[in-house]
């Protein structure tokens, strides 16, 4: 892939795709997080002197219909405050920008356009007509193929990768390419469907593969033991045996030894530690017990390398949280190398206070777990394409 950094943006008119993707309350932005992560690939091209456009996407609007609700002018505002110059907010972007060198302007939100998600040829030409140089920068978006993410690289004069995606991609890469070992695996989470193919290929590269969540419930049932009432995908029980089995690779698979149930997750519920096999029909659990956090601790602190994605229990409850919590120190305290991302891992990483001893956080969800599937993104791959061809659009 080309590399943003490696160019000479001096009046160019630089396109460049961002994920400010963020929480909105009351018409302002709740959380600066991903805003202040661009800053640094927008204060690199502005004082290169570029004549700066930035797109990004938020929420999920109807295409073709413009919403006041979903509008990025918070994020103009916000943004403006952060880099300390104005930032217009531009609605109509698309019949053409005027922006003069070292200034930068907001487009509207990309999916208010027709074909954005569809990833329509004609709307990542006319994407591509604003720009001398596109700058692909939100890893979040990568696994999509829309036009504001892929298409636009193809037809674009340049097309080159930010800083902020390429770092993520070379941390990513190097952790999982050639991976200090042990490499042991956290797969948490409500869904074994979600991350079934996750499941597969991490089960044929790590050497250890620590469940969590509805997804050990369901390979705790696969094992025969009775689950009573806990949440589980009895439609994939014969995955799960195949995974014990080693059908898909030879990670051992450590199954929880107590667990945290009660009847109900009503916020004056009580959990009550049992061991596995003891699990009444009309308990769930929701948590790992402290017998088996510790067990996974010591894992962990045993590895090279370390990749969390998922919860072990229901830790938005503080009575199903420790497991979470004693998974998180444990993450952090190891002095393996650790990458973590996705949604729900991202909160348990601020509840329990561990963002600044994780070696890399990944800002992607979606485009996490594609990236642990082993796939290439469609985003990068437009990228990487363009890198081999010199002819736009070929
Ligand atoms: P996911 O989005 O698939 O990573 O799932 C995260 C959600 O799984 C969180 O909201 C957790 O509360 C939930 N979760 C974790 N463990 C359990 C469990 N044992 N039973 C029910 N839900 C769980």
């Amino acid at each position: 892939m080309m590399d943003m950094t490696a160019l000479d943006l001096r009046d160019r008119r630089v396109l460049i795709r961002e994920d400010l993707n963020a929480p909105i309350r009351d018409g302002r932005v709740a959380s600066d997080k991903r805003l202040t992560a661009v800053l640094p690939t927008l204060d690199g091209a502005l004082d290169q002197g570029a004549r700066v456009m930035v797109m990004s996407h938020l929420g999920r609007p109807t295409e073709g219909e413009y919403d006041a609700e979903l509008s990025l002018a918070p994020v103009a505002k916000r943004l403006s405050e952060l880099l300390q110059r104005d930032i217009p907010l531009v609605r109509h972007w698309l019949d053409g920008m005027d922006v003069v060198p070292g200034e930068i302007a907001l487009c509207e939100n990309v999916r208010f356009e027709v074909g954005e998600k569809a990833n329509d040829e004609r709307l990542a030409k006319r994407m591509a007509a604003l720009c001398d140089v596109f700058v692909m920068d939100a890893f979040a978006t990568a696994h999509r193929a829309h036009a504001s993410t892929a298409g636009v690289a193809r037809f674009a004069p340049v097309a080159c990768a930010g800083p902020l995606l390429a770092a993520e991609l070379d941390a990513l890469g190097a952790a999982l390419r050639d991976p200090r070992r042990p490499l042991v695996a956290i797969v948490g989470g409500a869904k074994v469907s979600t991350k079934l193919e996750v499941l597969k290929s991490l089960s044929g590269r790590v050497d250890e593969l620590i469940l969590g969540g509805g997804i050990a419930n369901t390979v705790i049932a696969a094992a025969g033991t009775d689950i009573g009432r806990s949440l589980a995908e009895h439609g994939l029980i014969d995955f799960a045996a195949g995974l014990l089995r080693g059908e898909y690779g030879n990670a051992s698979i450590p199954l929880p030894s107590d667990v945290v149930c009660a009847e109900s997750l009503a916020p004056d519920a009580r959990g009550r530690l049992k061991a596995v096999g003891d699990v009444g029909a009309d308990e769930m659990i929701l948590d790992i017990g402290p017998a088996t956090a510790a067990d996974f601790a010591g894992r962990l602190q045993d590895a090279g390398t370390i990749v969390w994605n998922g919860p072990v229990g229901v830790f938005e409850h503080p009575e199903f949280a420790a497991g979470t919590g004693t998974i998180a120190d444990a993450v952090a305290a190891s002095p393996a190398y650790s990458i973590a991302g996705g949604g729900d891992t991202l909160a348990a990483i601020e509840q329990f206070d561990v963002g600044d001893r994780i070696s890399c956080i990944s800002t992607g969800g979606g485009a996490f777990l594609e990236f642990l599937e082993g796939r290439r993104l469609p985003a990068v791959a437009a990228l990487e394409d363009r890198a081999s061809s010199a002819v736009p659009g070929a």
